[in-house]
């Protein structure tokens, strides 16, 4: 290295040894957005074949006219493949298609599953990945993460960053509005992850990255600044949910983990998804989990649960469908779901006792 170059910056390169960021190139949010595919794709420098990832209904909703415009506008070679779960099994089966097609680019459509298998696979091949997200119900349309069962993690890992991002509000907005409320609520989540992010750097020297943790709780902010756009049809309050949800996944390719945007709030969702598997929704669960990781912070916990409750989403045991000693077991299991990542569930070791008063006081029991 030339040490005649040596800046901040580049002392903090060599600390961290090589900080990766990779980031998305082409973001399109808006009505009608997809009608631009064939264009982004003809920029990005893919003119010849490409293969759609979707469900089979969200091939209907947005795959098929993905597929239409690349082959009428592009002349490209398009194939398709449907997965109904995220598991490993399907992640082989998607590898095997890419290893037999090998096509240009992987385009992954839909909700949370499809995507993540369609980033997943597309990592393991080392070929781009482009997301066409159908709904807005988590930060992980965006994200280098996936999170597939299977994996012996219960909780998301690196995969790659979307080349690009098609987020349709037309399309997404037909969605019913309760996976909306989910991704405000995974958005809102920000302000306990990034909590736990500064807390293991002041106490265990952990990496902190001022700008990702900034840009994540940003994007919480302005979600809750704008908690009264957030209703169904409004196109507006959409927006600024799919660019929130974006910001969060950026910010996550920035740290090089899902630091940012996971923490105490997450791994309480994490441990009720083991609980009570395929309940509810993943942002819900963590709404929950924000309520009651805020006051464990000593933050505002009262203002999160009135956003909450103001969007319409579930605060409590009851709303969210689950028993009282489910949520007690989760609080319990939340800190062992990945013991690496430390957050105030590890600063503070509460007994079952102090677990039951966090949940009463917050009124989530
Ligand atoms: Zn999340």
């Amino acid at each position: 290295m030339n040490t005649t170059a040596l800046t901040s910056q580049t002392v903090i390169d060599v600390h961290l040894k090589h900080h990766w960021m990779q980031l998305p190139r082409e973001v399109i949010v808006g009505n009608g957005a997809v009608e631009r595919v064939a264009e982004i794709s003809r920029r990005l420098g893919f003119t010849e074949s490409a293969l759609i990832i979707a469900g089979s209904k969200t091939y209907d909703i947005a795959g098929k006219r993905v597929k239409e415009l690349l082959e009428e506008e592009q002349r490209m070679k398009v194939d398709t493949f449907l997965v109904k779960t995220a598991t490993v099994k399907d992640v082989d089966a998607v590898v095997d298609k890419i290893r037999t097609l090998k096509p240009q680019v992987v385009f992954g459509v839909g909700g949370g599953t499809k995507i993540d298998v369609a980033k997943c696979s597309s990592a393991q091949q080392e070929i781009p990945f482009i997301s066409v997200p159908t709904t807005a119900s988590h930060d992980g349309i965006a994200s280098p993460l996936s999170s597939i069962k299977g994996f012996e993690k219960p909780y998301s890992v690196v995969a790659q960053a979307p080349l690009a991002i098609i987020a349709d509000t037309n399309i997404i907005m037909q969605a019913p509005w309760r996976f909306a409320i989910s991704g405000c609520e995974d958005v809102i989540a920000k302000v306990t992850s990034v909590k736990d992010w500064q807390l293991a750097h002041e106490e265990k020297d952990e990496y902190y990255g001022g700008y990702a943790a900034s840009l994540a709780l940003m994007s919480a902010k302005h979600v809750m600044q704008n908690v009264e756009l957030m209703q169904k049809e409004n196109e507006e309050g959409l927006h600024i949910l799919m660019e929130a949800l974006i910001s969060c996944g950026v910010s996550m390719s920035i740290a090089g983990s899902s630091r940012p945007c996971s923490g105490a709030e997450h791994l309480f969702s994490h441990a009720l998804d083991v609980i009570k598997p395929n309940h509810a929704m993943h942002g819900e669960q963590c709404g929950l989990g924000t309520i009651m990781m805020s006051y464990l912070h000593g933050a505002n916990w009262k203002r999160i649960r009135d956003i909450l409750k103001k969007l319409g989403a579930p605060t409590n045991a009851y709303e969210l469908g689950v028993e009282k000693e489910d949520i007690l077991k989760a609080l319990e299991m939340a800190a062992s779901m990945r013991p690496e990542r430390y957050t105030i569930l590890n600063k503070l070791r509460l007994n079952s006792e102090a677990y039951e008063h966090l949940a009463t006081t917050t009124r989530v029991i």
